[in-house]
């Protein structure tokens, strides 16, 4: 039946946390033909792209390219390094770490997952002296790896992994540092070496601006060590194989050639813009889309100003509203995606993304959306957020969040 209150002409906003807008000119460098992945040419983008990719996540170390999602990334950061029955320290900051922490346990390991209590604790990021005080108890060592996430998607909280670092230094414990950062890479601050992280897990389709497909794993020396140890079966993601493959710019199976022309350019989009105009713009969208937040006077997820992402926002309900409805309201009136909420959060919340190819005015529109969706659904907001956010964005150069 025509629907007339619909009308998809234009472009649809895609404004959830990843997948995000693919920029046309990765489009068109994907378009170009398919090419033999053992022939010359391929070698040569090969090693292009393994050396630029390097740039981004801030390492010196091998950055292992999957043809998977980041989930794929996540198991193989975990088999590569761990073995049967190895205790893992894993910190429950939302969703996404709570799904880790299962894969952790099917995958046979004995994950402890600690955490602040309940839905309040999806609204703060990793603490660091929670970890510190529980690797001090483990005088034995049985734990093999502290894993966590570093902007936790599902609540638009990020963590401050150098603190997690500093934690694991302090108790005198040798357990790898695993960090995923699969939404945070390219969008919010983030620093493989110089955070001491092992194995940092990281995905195409948030940042890098890509269609889902590929993911990554960036290891240390130390990580590559105890992968030559640990004794969980491995086989398509055992990092020796493609490491040794890489060298010459080649994988040992058929990789993802078109998603790799995007990555390329992906990489030259944001190394020619410089990294830090690239997180000092998404700081800036940020703030301008918490001012809407505040504006409208409702509720942002996370409770911690010093962490909150760069990436997404998490929008609070006022008691009693379905936030999914709301969210359905503005998909099929304004053709808006916005993020649900995920686990606990879930009907409490919506999750506006900001990252990656967007720009003032698109994160106008995305507001406005929000704010007609939710007087329509009957929410008395408290003054325009939208009105916020153009004065924000008026008024803020990127100087002013350095
Ligand atoms: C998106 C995301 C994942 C899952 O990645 P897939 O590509 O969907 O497998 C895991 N962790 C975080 C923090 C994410 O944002």
């Amino acid at each position: 039946m025509l629907n007339l209150d619909f009308h998809p002409s234009g472009r649809h906003f895609l404004q959830i946390p990843g997948p995000s807008p693919v920029p046309d000119r990765i489009l068109r460098a994907m378009s170009l033909p398919t090419i033999d992945h053992r022939g010359p040419e391929f070698g040569a983008l090969g090693r292009e792209i393994l050396d630029k990719v390097k740039k981004v996540f801030k390492t010196r170390n091998p950055v292992i390219i999957y043809p998977a999602s980041g989930t794929g990334a996540w198991e193989a950061a975990l088999i590569n390094t761990l073995s049967p029955g190895d205790r893992v320290l894993m910190f429950e900051t939302g969703h996404f770490a709570t799904l880790w922490h299962q894969m952790a346990r099917r995958l046979g390991l004995e994950p402890e997952f600690i955490g602040l209590p309940g839905y309040e604790g999806w609204r703060h990021g990793v603490q660091a002296e929670m970890i510190e005080a529980r690797l001090k108890e483990d005088g034995d060592h049985r734990i093999k790896a502290v894993c966590v996430v570093h902007n936790e998607t599902s609540t638009g909280v990020t963590s401050d992994i150098a603190a997690v670092r500093r934690a694991i230094d302090a108790a005198g414990h040798p357990a790898l540092l695993l960090v995923d950062t699969i939404s945070g890479l390219a969008s919010a601050d983030y620093r493989h070496d110089e955070w001491g992280v092992d194995v940092t897990i990281s995905g195409s389709q948030k940042g890098l601006m890509l269609p889902p497909g590929i993911s990554f794993n960036a290891v240390s020396d130390k990580a590559l060590a105890a992968s030559r140890e640990a004794m969980l079966p491995k086989s398509f993601w055992a990092w020796d194989e493609i490491i040794e493959t890489n060298r010459n710019g080649y994988w040992p199976y058929t990789p993802s050639t078109n998603l790799l022309y995007g990555l390329n350019e992906s990489l030259d989009m944001l190394l020619d813009e410089g990294l830090d105009h690239v997180l000092a713009r998404h700081r800036r969208w940020a703030a301008g889309v918490r001012a809407a937040v505040e504006a409208w006077g409702l509720e942002i997820q996370c409770l911690d100003p010093a962490v909150y992402s760069p990436v997404l926002t998490g929008v609070v309900m006022p008691e009693g509203v379905d936030a999914d409805a709301v969210r359905k309201i503005i998909y099929e009136r304004f053709d808006l995606s916005l993020g649900a909420g995920l686990g606990k959060a879930k009907g409490r919340m919506f999750r506006i993304g900001h990252l990656g190819d967007c720009n003032d005015l698109t994160l106008i529109a995305t507001l406005g959306g929000c704010e007609a969706g939710m007087k329509l659904a009957g929410i008395e907001l408290e003054s325009s957020g939208v009105t916020a956010a153009l004065d924000y964005f008026a008024h803020h150069t990127l100087e002013d969040v350095k």
